[in-house]
């Protein structure tokens, strides 16, 4: 297919993020956690650095311009406690860089502190941490940010099946282009077939899912808002942007995420490649109140509260649950 005008930019963001997704593999099945704890106290690991720099170093290569926004930098990883875990950096990315200083490591981790733009890339490098660290689920997320938009979001998910949404040895890798569809396949294949959202139309049916963290959420109006849908079946509970890709695959329709906190907005690289995929592949996200997501207010989604992903069938009904849920 052609992706002009974005063909370069995909071919090398796919480049990327393959790369990306292996080495997060590589590092989990070798190193097993190895787990540090930033400024705010959540959890960050050899390959959340590792990760970040080698997609930052690729996409650094190829457009040297282009500001990346991404979640780590390299400060916790130059404290003296540190020592081992930059080594370990070092040691798993000079497998697949040979050679590249320490000092031009921290550097590409680093450009992951540019500043949002016209046109940018956003990486989180290891969606879903705590399901990396827990064995669970977790993906490398990168999109292309132009003008607001996305126009190319790419998820490598190296413990994901698309069919079952369960563990797998293959992994998968789903992408979507902005008017050009969802696709997805496996981790180490060049074989890509469309993804569909699934066409359940009773809210009742709906296979639903959320944070496997539930303090990612507000746990009491999501199952509200659960309950006036009359959705009986209990929630499927998954870490990070896996779930974005299993609704574009049809294999769920909702994805409800109320924050905690009225004032918690997410960060952009939590949603943009997850939220094209889900609309290319025919679905529809938007924040609690129905606004789209915008995507060009810098690091975090400012202008929007909570996240609502469905298969579009039934969307506005889960809006009309959420505000009843809110209403008392
Ligand atoms: P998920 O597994 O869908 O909850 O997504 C994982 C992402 O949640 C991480 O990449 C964090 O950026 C983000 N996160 C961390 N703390 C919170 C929080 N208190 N509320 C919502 N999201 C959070
Ligand atoms: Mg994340």
């Amino acid at each position: 297919m052609n992706l002009e005008p974005w063909q370069r930019e995909f071919d090398v963001a796919l480049g990327a993020v393959r790369e990306g997704a292996a080495l997060a593999r590589d590092i989990r099945q070798r190193l097993g956690e190895h787990v540090l704890l930033k400024a705010d106290r959540s959890p960050v690991t050899v390959a959340d650095f590792s990760v970040q720099a080698l997609v930052a170093h690729r996409l650094g290569q190829a457009f040297p311009d282009d500001p990346l926004v991404a979640e780590e930098d390299s400060a916790s990883l130059q404290l003296p406690d540190a020592r081992p875990t930059l080594q370990s950096v070092l040691d798993v990315l000079h497998r697949v860089v040979p050679g590249l200083p320490a000092d031009q490591v921290l550097e590409a981790i680093d450009r992951g502190r540019g500043t949002p733009g016209q046109r940018f890339w956003t990486l989180d490098p290891v969606d879903g941490t705590q399901g990396f660290v827990r064995g669970d689920l977790y993906v490398v997320a990168l999109a292309l940010i132009v003008g607001g938009r996305v126009e190319i979001g790419l998820l490598g998910c190296p413990e994901l099946s698309l069919s079952d949404g369960r563990r797998d040895a293959v992994g998968t890798i789903v992408y979507a282009v902005r008017n050009r569809g969802a696709f997805g396949g496996s981790l180490g294949g060049d074989k890509f077939t469309p993804l569909r959202v699934s066409s359940r139309r009773e809210p009742r049916l709906a296979r639903v899912l959320r944070s496997f963290e539930s303090d990612h959420i507000d746990i009491k109006t999501f199952n509200e808002t659960i309950r006036t849908l009359g959705i009986e079946a209990a929630p499927t509970l998954m870490d990070s942007q896996a779930k974005h890709a299993m609704i574009a695959a049809g294999q769920a329709e909702l994805l409800i995420r109320v924050p905690a906190t009225p004032e918690f907005r997410d960060k952009i690289w939590d949603q943009a490649a997850g939220t094209i995929i889900i609309e290319e592949a025919g679905g529809r996200v938007t924040d609690m109140r129905g606004t789209s997501l915008d995507f060009g207010t810098g690091r975090m989604l400012v202008r929007n509260e909570g996240v609502i992903a469905s298969n579009g069938h039934f969307h506005a009904a889960i809006l009309d649950a959420f505000l009843s849920a809110t209403e008392e």
